[in-house]
C-alpha cells in the first residue's frame, strides 16, 4: 500500500511513503548516473533536517551542493528564481545533474520549475516535508512561481523522477500546517472515495487531532498517516495518469479551490489564511453550490462540516477574519477564472465520493453559495 506508481509511460515514477523511506535514496541513485546533486531547501527545513539528508547523499559519493532559500510563498518569485538559478549554474551542473526538492509545497513548486528550465530540463526528486506537499503538490508535476498577476501563473508540467515521503520529517510540522494539509486529504476522499471518507470519519479525531495537543510538534499515528497519504496519492496518481495536463478530469482535484483562491487572494496568500484552511472553507461553499444544483443533500453537507469541525479546520471565513468585502471577492473570482464572460465552471459534488465538472454556473449561483457562509 505504501508505494504508489504514477503511470505516465516513460515518465512514470514511484511515490514512496512511510517512516525512514529517505534511506532508499542511495539505492535509487546507484542505478542512475547523476553527475552532481543540488539539494534545494528552505531555512526552516535546513535547520531541522539538512544535515541528515546530506549524510545520506554523501554516502553515495556523488558530488553535491545545497542551497537554502528563504521560506514562505515569497520564495516563489522571479527574483528568487533568478538568484537560485545563477547559484545552481555557478556549481557547473550539466544535463545529468539532479535537483532534490527538500521542503514543503513552496520548495517543491520552485525546484520543479527550476528543474524544468535549467539546461532545458534536468531531473528532479521531490522529498516533501509538509503534509500538504506529501498528499498534493509533490505528486503530479505541476510546477510554478507566482506573478504579480496571480499565483502559479508562470510554470510548467514537469514530473519528478521519484517522490520520497518520509513521515519522520513531518514530526516537527506545526499543528496548524498539519491540519491545513489534512483539508486536501478530505478533498481527495470527497471527490473519489466514499469508503475513504468513512475511514477518516471513524479514525481522524482519535489518531490525528487528539494527539496533536502541542502546537509546535506533532505526535501522530504513523500507520494512520501512511494510510491517508497513500490513499490521497493514489487518488491523485490515478487522475494524473489519465489527464496529466488538466484537459478534463484532473480539474476534479480543484474541488473547493475556486472559492479557496478568492479568499487567499484577498488575504494576499499570507499566514492569515493557509491554503488548506482556505480549502476547507472553499469546500463548504462548493458543497452549498452542489446542493443548490440539486446534487448533494443537506445531511451529507452536515456530515462533512462536522468532520472539519472535529479536526478544528475552519468552515466559515469569519473564523479567519470578521468582515469580508464581497465586491473584492467577486473581482478575485473573475480573475481566477481567467475569463470575463459570466459563464463559470465549478467542481461540484454529486454525492460523497463523486465529483463532477459543472459548466454554466452563473454569478448569482456563486453569490448564493458564498453568501450562505459569509
Ligand atoms: P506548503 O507545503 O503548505 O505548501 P510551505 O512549503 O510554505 O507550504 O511550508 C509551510 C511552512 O512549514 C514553511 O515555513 C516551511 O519552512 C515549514 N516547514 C516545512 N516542512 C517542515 C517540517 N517538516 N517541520 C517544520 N516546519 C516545516
Ligand atoms: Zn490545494
Amino acid at each position: 500500500m505504501s508505494n504508489i506508481q504514477v503511470n505516465l509511460a516513460n515518465r512514470s515514477y514511484q511515490v514512496l511513503i512511510g517512516s525512514g523511506k529517505i534511506n532508499y535514496l542511495p539505492e535509487f541513485l546507484s542505478n542512475k548516473n547523476y553527475s552532481k546533486i543540488i539539494i534545494l531547501t528552505d531555512e526552516n527545513v535546513a535547520k531541522l533536517y539538512l544535515n541528515s539528508l546530506i549524510s545520506i547523499v554523501k554516502s553515495t559519493k556523488i558530488a553535491f551542493h545545497s542551497i537554502i532559500s528563504k521560506a514562505g510563498e515569497g520564495a516563489k518569485s522571479f527574483a528568487n528564481l533568478e538568484e537560485i538559478s545563477e547559484k545552481i549554474l555557478q556549481y557547473e551542473i550539466d544535463r545529468h545533474s539532479l535537483i532534490i526538492a527538500f521542503g514543503g509545497g513552496v520548495i517543491g513548486d520552485l525546484s520543479g520549475f527550476l528543474a524544468s528550465i535549467l539546461l532545458r530540463g534536468i531531473d528532479f526528486i521531490q522529498v516533501p516535508t509538509t503534509l500538504l506537499a506529501a498528499v498534493d503538490s509533490s505528486v503530479g508535476g505541476k510546477t510554478a512561481i507566482n506573478s504579480k498577476f496571480g499565483k502559479n501563473l508562470i510554470g510548467s508540467f514537469y514530473q519528478p523522477k521519484l517522490v520520497i515521503c518520509d513521515l519522520d520529517f513531518l514530526s516537527t510540522l506545526p499543528k496548524r500546517e498539519l491540519k491545513a494539509g489534512y483539508a486536501e486529504v478530505v478533498k481527495s476522499a470527497l471527490i473519489k472515495d466514499k469508503n475513504f471518507f468513512e475511514f477518516l470519519e471513524a479514525n481522524a479525531e482519535k489518531k490525528f487531532y487528539s494527539q496533536t495537543s502541542n502546537a509546535n510538534s506533532t505526535q501522530i499515528d504513523i500507520e494512520f498517516l501512511t494510510t491517508i497519504i497513500s490513499k490521497s496519492c493514489q487518488i491523485k496518481a490515478d487522475i494524473v495518469s489519465l489527464d496529466e495536463t488538466e484537459q478534463g478530469q484532473r480539474a476534479l482535484l480543484n474541488f473547493g479551490h475556486s472559492f479557496a483562491h478568492i479568499f487567499e487572494t484577498e488575504t494576499n496568500y499570507s499566514n492569515e489564511m493557509l491554503h488548506g484552511e482556505a480549502v476547507s472553507i472553499g469546500i463548504m461553499m462548493a458543497l452549498e453550490m452542489s446542493k443548490n444544483f440539486g446534487f448533494i443533500t443537506k445531511d451529507e453537507i452536515e456530515r462533512i462540516s462536522n468532520h472539519f469541525k472535529k479536526i478544528a479546520l475552519p468552515i466559515l471565513p469569519k473564523e479567519i477574519r470578521f468582515n469580508w468585502n464581497i465586491k473584492n471577492l467577486s473581482v478575485h473570482l473573475y480573475k481566477d477564472k481567467k475569463n470575463e464572460n459570466k459563464n463559470l465552471t465549478f467542481i461540484l459534488l454529486k454525492k460523497i465520493g463523486e465529483a463532477i465538472i459543472q459548466k454554466s454556473v452563473s454569478y448569482d449561483d456563486f453569490l448564493l453559495a458564498i453568501n450562505k457562509y459569509l
